[in-house]
């Protein structure tokens, strides 16, 4: 099963997609994961990346769709949840045309939708762990020790694009260049299940939402 997963910053889908690969046994390929943990061994890859990323803005499209590309290819057969990518049409052909070469595709697409205000709620609420990569919220998901991750003890951080002014640059690159991958994906209903969530309710809603779709679907693939 090869699921992507759409939405703007702060839709939730780094939390869904970890309730999903729970549940279905996938593999979670976040392109914003893999991008941080570049950046955590100073790979060249992540200074190429760093500025891009800093101010909100999308790090070239080669560059992207080479280590997702390579990611892909190492995840196990039963597939994979893509969270983050692609982000541009441009990327979306790239996988496309790369999982067509050895008979693939996509098979299922699912789009997180979310109120502005709801977003940025979320984002400027958002502390992150910089070891384990766990998120919390200092109103929704407080950690059970005030600002110390549960997993490890580690002091929690606001990840440095999660601030207000870098915010409002990712919401604009999100709709310039990441929702006409929306469009796009909706174009191919033909090939591909679509189907979109309502993601301002609460993350256990949006889950059972999603988990009730793809229950329906891996039954029907069975
Ligand atoms: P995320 O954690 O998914 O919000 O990603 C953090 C940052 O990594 C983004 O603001 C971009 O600068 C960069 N990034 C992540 N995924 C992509 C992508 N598919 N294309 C281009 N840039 C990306």
């Amino acid at each position: 099963m090869r699921v992507v997963l759409l939405g703007a910053p702060g839709a939730g889908k780094g939390t869904q997609c970890k309730n999903i690969i729970q549940k279905y046994d996938l593999v979670h390929l976040s392109s914003g994961d893999i991008l941080r943990q570049h950046r955590e061994k100073g790979t060249q890859l992540a200074n190429k990346a760093k500025d891009y990323m800093d101010s909100g803005a999308l790090v070239p499209d080669e560059l992207i769709v080479e280590m997702m590309l390579s990611a892909i290819n190492e995840a196990p057969k039963a597939g994979f949840v893509l969270d983050g990518f692609p982000r541009t049409v441009n990327q979306a052909v790239e996988l496309d045309e790369a999982l067509a070469a050895t008979g693939e595709k996509v098979d299922i697409v699912l789009n997180l939708t979310v109120h502005e205000q709801v977003i940025i709620e979320r984002l400027s609420g958002r502390r992150s762990c910089p070891k384990c990569g766990a998120v919390y919220h200092v109103v929704n998901l407080k950690p059970k020790v005030d600002n110390l991750c549960d997993n490890d003890g580690t002091e929690l951080i606001q990840r440095p694009d999660d601030n207000p002014d870098v915010v409002k640059n990712r919401l604009r690159t999100y709709h310039r260049q990441s929702k006409p991958v929306v469009d796009y994906y909706k174009s191919r209903q033909t090939e591909i299940q679509f189907y979109e969530f309502n993601a301002n309710e609460a993350a256990e809603k949006v889950r059972d939402s999603l988990f009730e779709k793809l229950d329906a679907l891996v039954s029907v693939q069975n």
